[in-house]
């Protein structure tokens, strides 16, 4: 268990940098998930950490210590990869016994500790099998054991959920959140799943393109996304993006004229162009409200039912926004969404305080 300090991690090919200038203070015993799609930089990261790739710049502390000189088996971390290679003429229990062994525990140490982890991942019953005769979601629990065993100063997760069905990944994810918090491990989890980023970490970081976007935990990130980015990024289905136009106290979204009043961002230049973002949930029935705001007529044809809501869509001027309304709607409904829960951003797509 410890703090960590990454300052300015770089990781740069000849047609470009996979990962800029990556700088983050992890408190001891935090969980912060990295979220971004594929291709943003996240395995680079955690490579970099782990010492199985080389820096281009930057430095790595963990409890004080500066690591990013040391080998690989020298830094007190572990990794566990979306791939989750066990030794498949191994039983479970020497699987997860085995970076013990290599580091010389004596058996009576090595069989408490073993038993120790396999009641937190709850795979005590599987000890004797072999891989092979394992779930997916049980050797995904084997292989965290087995990282988990040695108790690291840093634990790294490269998307371990990915290779396992819907249902399986909910329980894993649960053991890995309530495995984190009982041990108190510094974990560093990275994923292209916006709902793993939501729900598990104490802190996350959008990443794109190399290079970061926000640091907030998940509800903030949510709520007040610090650009279009993170905007369409987290959220399924993501914000809807119009482009606006500043006219006195209104501003004009295709055919319509808001009046803003108060909320009008005070950075945005009469005239100027700017971005509005509405949350596809921030729509209610504008016949039951007299409130000011975005107004969509729903296309009837486009309703999905889901049962607990219905997704619609609908267009303001040329664009097609994305509408969640509770329940199921009648088919003529117009929505609304209310001026206060619009979002703002510059033509930089820079979130507009507050
Ligand atoms: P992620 O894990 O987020 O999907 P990666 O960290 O694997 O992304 O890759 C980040 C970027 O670095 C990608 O654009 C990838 O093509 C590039 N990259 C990774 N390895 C190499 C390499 N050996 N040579 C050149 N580019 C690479
Ligand atoms: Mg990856």
């Amino acid at each position: 268990m410890a703090d960590v300090r990454l300052a300015g991690l770089t990781r740069r090919y000849e047609d470009g940098a996979a990962l800029e200038d990556f700088t983050l203070d992890l408190d001891d015993g935090e969980l912060v998930v990295v979220v971004g799609p594929s291709g943003c930089g996240k395995s680079t990261l955690l490579r970099l950490i782990a010492g199985l790739d080389e820096m281009s710049g930057g430095q790595i502390h963990i409890g004080g210590r500066r690591v990013d000189g040391l080998a690989p088996q020298d830094r007190d971390v572990a990794m566990v990869f979306q791939s989750y290679a066990l030794y498949p003429h191994m039983t479970v229990r020497r699987n997860v016994e085995f970076p013990l062994r290599m580091r010389g525990v004596a058996k009576a140490a090595r069989r408490g500790r073993v038993e120790e982890v396999a009641t937190l991942l709850e795979i005590e019953a599987l000890l004797e099998r072999k891989p092979g005769a394992l779930s997916g979601g049980q050797r995904q629990r084997v292989a965290l054991a087995r990282a988990l065993v040695r108790e690291p100063a840093l634990f790294l997760l490269d998307e371990p959920l990915s290779n396992l069905d819907a249902r399986l990944r909910t329980s894993v994810r649960r053991h890995i959140r309530d495995v984190q918090r009982r041990l108190g491990v510094t974990t560093l989890y990275v994923t292209h799943d916006q709902t793993e980023a939501m729900t598990l970490g104490h802190r996350i970081v959008v990443l794109d393109r190399g290079r970061t976007q926000m640091v907030a935990p998940p509800l903030e990130a949510y709520a007040r996304p610090a650009n279009t980015f993170v905007a369409t990024f987290l959220g399924s289905p993501g914000m809807n993006l119009l482009p606006a136009r500043r006219q006195g106290g209104a501003i004009a979204i295709g055919d319509q004229r808001i009046e803003l009043g108060d909320h009008m961002p005070a950075r945005c230049a009469d005239g100027g162009a700017l971005t509005v973002g509405v949350r596809p949930e921030a729509f209610v029935p504008s016949n039951d409200t007299v409130a000011v705001g975005l107004r969509v007529d729903a296309d009837p044809a486009s309703a999905e039912p889901l049962g607990a809501e219905t997704m619609l869509t609908g267009n303001v001027g040329r664009e097609t926004v994305v509408i969640r309304a509770a329940g199921t709607p009648a088919a003529e409904t117009s929505f609304v969404a209310p001026r206060e829960i619009l979002h703002f951003f510059d033509a930089g797509g820079r979130r507009f305080s507050p």
